[in-house]
């Protein structure tokens, strides 16, 4: 486990979950984290996220994704936490790359399909992040595998201006839990349709 010295409990980290349920809709960050009124399991998002549920501990034998990423060391299922970028979560593969760089590794077991792919790349983003900061190595790539149906992996560039975007969600979503203020709501109205909060979303 590898964590920041600085990290503990009462440490204000969101996970990828939590950027990405704000990305869905910024009303979820003020219903759960302001309101305290927990999700249903049946939102569009949970299901889009519980494919994702049984997608662990099938990481063996993989070794000709890490040889085609070019990596020379790995380390499994690694918990990594900046207080100073305030997120935190558990990464399936850190990796060490030839080249000096390193890059996380993440298994879906879904299609790789667009929609969902937007949601993946900013979870491999923020894991990026957290390589780089705490083991203060550069992380310019990001790897995706879509191992379901073969051995699909996708390439995540990690740049400045993706990083950026982050760091401005991260930033909203504490600006929503510091202020109480109830954020605009979600950019499409289709997803409004099967949220668990639309009886009270005014
Ligand atoms: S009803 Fe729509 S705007 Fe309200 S929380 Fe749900 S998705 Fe967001």
């Amino acid at each position: 486990m590898i964590a920041s010295v600085q990290d503990t409990e009462h440490t204000p980290m969101l996970t990828p979950s939590e950027v990405l349920e704000h990305i869905y809709c910024p009303r979820f960050t003020w219903y759960m984290n302001v309101q305290h009124i927990p999700q249903h399991e049946d939102t569009r998002f949970k299901v889009l996220k519980g494919r994702e549920v049984h997608r662990r501990r099938a990481t063996e034998n993989r070794d000709y994704l890490r040889k085609r990423i070019g990596a020379v060391k790995r380390e499994i299922e690694v918990y990594l936490a900046s207080p100073t970028l305030r997120l935190r979560g558990i990464v399936d593969e850190v990796l060490w790359l030839k080249d000096g760089t390193m890059a996380p590794l993440d298994y879906k077991y879904t299609e790789p399909r667009e929609q969902v792919f937007k949601t993946h790349e900013t979870q491999i983003l923020i894991y990026a992040m957290l390589i780089e900061a705490i083991y203060q190595t550069p992380v310019r790539k990001g790897y995706l595998a879509y191992v379901r149906t073969g051995q699909h992996l996708q390439e995540v560039e990690v740049t400045e201006s993706a990083k950026a975007t982050v760091v401005a969600v991260v930033d909203q979503i504490f600006a929503i839990l510091d202020t109480g203020k109830l954020p605009s709501r979600a950019r499409s109205a289709r997803r409004c349709e099967d949220c668990c909060y639309k009886n009270i979303c005014v």
